[in-house]
């Protein structure tokens, strides 16, 4: 996917618009050479730690890892920081204040304030790269365009804007409702016309509700696999890649046989609780589909909707001994759940065993081929992207290093993160 320029390849969209401005004074290039020096840097696409070296970056991208030598003379020495690839979140909700409400009932102007708000503070935990799925009328796009074009500092947005539900249906109040395929077929179009990059569907109800209405329930489908095919391909058709909502088994197989390209929740969700469809989950392994499975602060504390918490647990931790291609994504927006927190769905991937340079993995270079832009970032490859976070102490080693981020570098560009800065207090607050 190209860093910036045509969205889901269509002439006239609204991608293709220059609302702010001329794109060569974009993605908040320095410009020039910055070398930064680390202990350890995990390099490449195998994310192998290389002691005492530098990342060279050129004009916001990286040009060199190597071993530190005299030649070099590093700008920035991050002493005995590790310096891992810009941590990516697979599933957000940014137009939202966190609160019981889940944004549902705030104002247009507001919705855009807090996604502004969100996104600076995903960059300031150590996330460069975003995909926003689902949020209100044009708020994510326009966001998105804003920072590609250097008007507000952020981190790389992936959007879908608007969700497709049913009529009432989970995600309404930030949805398109479609009860036929030609409304569905619409609805993708629409998505296009308004410049997003990713189609999310909604293939069960859910359980974070602003309204809970008939036909918004996690344990069934939504839609019929023709219904679904439509969405899929007609996404496709358009160059864009379509994500599902998935509570419930019969809901994931509906998406899973339309072609889906990720599957968010995969939880499974059943009365009186989940459970694994174990030939459904060989199934999405062998194709190699990749699962975002929403880890997040509930898990280790309030608990998963679906399941206690030792079962929730255990299907994640079977998922991932299937082989399925796991992701970090968070579900940000839910009550509770602000980018600050990012690091508790890391946290879970370890709770289940999970090799602490895999755990990294699904934040970085795994969510990167998820999202179709291993050529753009996911690891400190030269090439890439620059960017970058150096934590305080070794994630491969200690999964709490994520809770503290040293610095953060952007498309190049570093980040203010210093001591003059506090995290607001997290949701609830707004009205
Ligand atoms: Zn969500």
């Amino acid at each position: 996917m190209a860093e910036a320029g045509a969205r889901g390849g269509i002439d006239g969209s609204k991608g293709n618009v220059r609302l702010f401005g001329d794109p060569v004074s974009s993605v908040a290039v320095t410009g020039g050479r910055t070398v930064l020096g680390a202990r350890t840097v995990v390099a490449g696409p195998d994310l192998e730690p290389m002691h005492d070296a530098v990342v060279v970056v050129d004009d916001g991208r990286i040009s060199a890892v190597e071993r530190r030598g005299p030649e070099h003379t590093v700008d920035i020495d991050l002493g005995d920081a590790t310096l891992v690839p810009g941590l990516i979140d697979a599933h957000v909700h940014l137009a939202s204040d966190c609160g019981p409400r889940f944004g549902g009932v705030l104002e247009e102007s507001r919705l855009l304030l807090h996604a502004v708000a969100n996104a600076q503070r995903f960059l300031r935990a150590g996330v460069t790269t975003v995909r926003d799925l689902g949020g209100p009328f044009t708020v994510g796009s326009d966001l998105r365009d804003a920072i590609d074009h250097g008007l507000l500092l952020g981190p790389r947005l992936l959007v879908a804007n608007r969700v497709i539900t049913v009529t009432g249906g989970h995600g309404h109040h930030m949805g398109m409702e479609c009860d036929d395929v030609g409304a569905l077929r619409h609805a993708v179009r629409q998505l296009v016309k308004d410049g997003s990059d990713w189609v999310k569907v909604m293939a069960s109800g859910g359980f974070v509700n602003v309204r809970r209405s008939e036909g918004d329930a996690p344990y069934f489908p939504l839609f019929d696999l023709t219904e679904m095919r439509t969405v899929v391909d007609e996404a496709h058709r358009y160059g864009m890649r379509a994500a599902a909502h998935c509570q419930s088994r019969d809901a994931i197989a509906v998406a899973f046989e339309a072609g889906i390209d990720t599957i968010e929740h995969c939880s499974f969700a059943a009365k009186p609780h989940a459970v694994l469809d174990e030939d459904l989950v060989r199934a999405i392994a062998e194709r190699g589909t990749f699962v975002v499975p929403t880890t997040n602060n509930y898990w280790l504390t309030v608990g998963v909707p679906w399941a206690p918490k030792d079962i929730a647990l255990a299907n994640l931790r079977r998922l991932y001994d299937l082989g399925v291609r796991l992701v970090a994504g968070t579900d940000m927006g839910i009550p509770t759940t602000t980018p600050d927190l990012y690091a508790e769905g890391l946290r879970v991937f370890a709770e289940i065993g999970m090799p602490l340079g895999e755990v990294l993995a699904t934040a970085t270079t795994v969510a990167a081929e998820a999202l179709g832009i291993a050529d753009v970032t996911g690891s400190i490859t030269p090439g890439l992207s620059a960017d970058l976070l150096a934590l305080d102490g070794d994630p491969l080693a200690d999964v709490e290093a994520y809770t503290r981020p040293r610095a953060v570098m952007v498309r190049g560009t570093l980040v203010p993160i210093g001591p003059g800065w506090q995290p607001a207090p997290g949701g609830g607050g707004d009205r």
